[in-house]
């Protein structure tokens, strides 16, 4: 059988601040500055978050789990992906291709990128093959030029676990 395959989009920014762990993609990367948040932060996987679930029709990471929420302060960004993954499982549909752009001054992505591509395909249970990442950064324009902020885009695309979507 086969189905149409549903396509989600998720964007999130967030102020880089000193003295604080840079989480990315569900990983600490090596840097002087890390993004700011109520949870840890991690730009990548609440764009990431937001990409799967707007792909399934639910609700948004922040409708789920709102920053003026205590329990939610400090919190591992890895435990929103498991909630949102359980609910895409439990609409009937899997991630099967994620496309990540990231655009920060620093820290410079490169040497992370395998890293990340692999926490995100643990994470959202997707063929490493099947997820990609890349870095961008501001040409010195805007708050993202100015090592101020760093913003991810994240596109998931969705199809019905019993379906083989073109495997
Ligand atoms: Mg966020």
């Amino acid at each position: 059988m086969t189905t149409m395959p549903r396509i989600g989009l998720g964007i999130d920014l967030h102020r880089l601040v000193p003295e604080r762990p840079c989480v990315l993609a569900g990983i600490t990367l090596p840097a002087d500055v890390g993004p700011a948040g109520h949870s840890d932060g991690d730009a990548v996987l609440h764009a990431a978050c937001d990409a799967v679930l707007g792909a399934a029709g639910l609700d948004d990471l922040g409708t789920l789990f709102s920053d003026k929420d205590p329990a939610n302060a400090g919190r591992a960004s890895g435990e929103f992906c498991l909630e949102a993954m359980r609910r895409v499982r439990a609409a009937g549909l899997r991630v099967v291709g994620m496309d990540v752009v990231v655009e920060t001054e620093r820290p410079k992505l490169a040497p992370h990128r395998l890293a990340m591509r692999q926490s995100l395909s643990r994470l959202f249970a997707v063929e490493l093959d099947r997820v990609n990442l890349k870095g961008k950064t501001g040409e010195g324009l805007d708050a993202i030029g100015q090592g101020q902020a760093l913003r991810a885009t994240v596109v998931a695309l969705l199809a019905d676990v019993a379906c083989d979507a073109g495997d």
